[in-house]
């Protein structure tokens, strides 16, 4: 394939934009090469600079659940648009998502809209906080709540595909309210916990971990962390800015049957514009500006474009009762071919997958937490990333990432993405 109008893009991106790029993933840093500057994308399939088609695994990094452009999304987007397209002011639009969601989503009363899933989940730590009294919090490593201070400590994604988990900027005193516990260690949360009685106000996790490739919980560890904030007065924050909207209609609380006490959503839940929320009951919610003391706010939250974009994406979610059961069967078929043609090739591998995410590592050990996740072999998965771009599949450029999987793809697509991956494999 040819590159040389997205070489040429990034020549010139670079001038005036760090590193050329408004977020460091997309730099390619970590596999190398010269990033693809997109051109347009419709359903299935992104178009870049020099007019090359991709089967795209990407889907934005999740929000695309139905496919690029879908329909009814840009349509609402258009429409909204002509009407003015923010005012500062509360709108009608505002309140019909939100009781949607609150439809939708398990154990919540009240839902706030921001503008990314980094400020959903700095705002859902803050208001954990202010309800609970208490100042430290416990994440897991490898999980990834956006890029606020707080959250800058051993998280994945981006963060750890640079290997600088503990940003510059990020001071000792924050760093420090900031307590790291493994992922699927209920063990290791309980000690963590006793050793810091009374002072913990939350627990985040990523209930399915999909920025250190795909993770899912293991039997009942969601279960146990329910269990053990309850027995401490500590809340339980699910970040389903990744999963909610993608794994089930009620996200992972309803997948796992295990209610969180704030719930952190983004990506799906605008539909493709910025988009992010944060929800709770009433008892929590209630807490927050200007019904109470914790104060979060933004000029442009609710916007009236952001949210007919969401509202069109949860509204064809919630008719589609098929939606679910065909996303998970695509990807499960994904799933079986590409272990079949790594097999037979002989390319040591374990592929992890849960509903429409899934993520092949290059590693022989089971891929559980933060540390067996970067044991893969990052060499080979260069290697694997550039032969598929060269085949027209587009993988994120890092081990650390999940596939999303959007309805979008035929089993035509899935087969030449399997194609593509017999290909690949015997040149790894
Ligand atoms: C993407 C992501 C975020 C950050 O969302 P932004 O919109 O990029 O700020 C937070 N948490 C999880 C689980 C994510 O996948």
């Amino acid at each position: 394939m040819l590159y040389q109008r997205s070489s040429a893009l990034f020549k010139a991106a670079q001038n005036v934009i760090p590193g050329g790029v408004n977020s460091p993933v997309r730099a390619f840093k970590a596999v190398g090469g010269t990033p693809i500057f997109a051109h347009s994308a419709k359903g299935a399939y992104v178009y870049d600079a020099d007019g090359n088609r991709y089967i795209d695994y990407i889907n934005s990094w999740g929000p695309m659940l139905l496919g690029h452009a879908y329909p009814p999304v840009v349509d609402a987007v258009i429409e909204k648009a002509k009407q003015g397209t923010s005012f500062g002011m509360p709108t009608e639009i505002e309140t019909q998502i939100a009781e949607l969601a609150v439809s939708m989503v398990p154990n919540i009363d009240k839902i706030r809209f921001v503008n990314s899933g980094t400020e959903a989940c700095m705002s859902a730590v803050r208001l954990a906080r202010g309800f609970t009294g208490k100042e430290k919090i416990i994440k897991f490593a490898g999980c990834y709540h956006g890029h606020s201070d707080a959250f800058l400590i051993q998280a994945g994604s981006g963060a750890v595909t640079f290997g600088s988990p503990n940003s510059p900027g990020v001071t000792e005193g924050t760093a420090k309210d900031t307590l790291l516990a493994t992922f699927n260690d209920i063990h290791n949360v309980r000690s963590l916990i006793e050793a810091n009685t009374d002072e913990i106000a939350c627990i985040i996790i990523e209930p399915v971990a999909g920025n250190m490739g795909c993770i899912p919980p293991k039997d009942d560890f969601l279960k146990q962390l329910r269990a053990l904030c309850d027995a401490h007065q500590i809340l339980l924050i699910f970040d389903e800015v990744m999963t909610g909207f993608r794994l089930a209609k009620g996200g992972a609380q309803e997948l796992y049957g295990v209610n969180a006490d704030i719930v952190c959503f983004g990506k799906v839940i605008g539909g493709g514009l910025p988009v992010g929320a944060f929800a709770a009951r009433d008892e929590i919610m209630n807490h927050l500006a200007p019904l109470g003391k914790v104060y979060q706010a933004g000029t442009l939250s609710g916007n009236p474009l952001a949210m007919a974009a969401g509202l069109a994406m949860l509204t064809s979610i919630e008719n589609d009762q098929d939606l679910f059961k065909r996303l998970e069967d695509k990807t499960a078929y994904l799933h079986k071919g590409c272990a079949e043609v790594l097999n037979k090739h002989k390319i040591t591998h374990t592929i992890n997958r849960k509903g429409s995410m899934i993520s092949i590592h290059f590693s022989e050990t089971e891929v559980v937490d933060f540390s067996s996740a970067a044991q893969g072999n990052n060499e080979t998965f260069k290697s694997f990333f550039h032969g598929m771009l060269n085949e027209g599949i587009y993988i994120a450029p890092s081990a650390f990432e999940t596939w999303f999987i959007t309805d979008a793809l035929s089993y035509d697509d899935l087969d030449a993405t399997i194609s593509a991956v017999e290909k690949v494999a015997q040149t790894l």
